[in-house]
């Protein structure tokens, strides 16, 4: 056995493929935070945000660097998380 597929046996994987980084940051965050910035992706309350202002935001609340075109494909709902779960 190669050394790859070594490292790779122990890699771990999901049957679903790499989740986008919106969602990755989510499962990351308590429940309020989760909500608040759900609630700024979807428009919810307060209004449409931009996902450059979101980008900013993230990474200022956060510390994580999300670009904003993942912001913008997670809103289009053509990540593989949305595609998980709809609602
Ligand atoms: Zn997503």
């Amino acid at each position: 056995m190669s050394k790859l597929d070594d490292a790779l046996r122990s890699a771990p994987r999901t049957h679903k493929g790499p989740r986008c980084s919106i969602a990755a940051l989510l499962s990351d965050l308590a429940p309020e935070e989760r909500k608040a910035l759900t609630d700024a992706i979807d428009g919810d309350g307060m209004g449409r945000i931009t996902a450059t202002a979101l980008s900013i935001a993230i990474g200022s609340a956060y510390g994580v660097d999300i670009h904003r075109a993942s912001i913008d494909r997670h809103r289009r709902h053509e990540c593989l998380c949305s595609r998980r779960e709809s609602k």
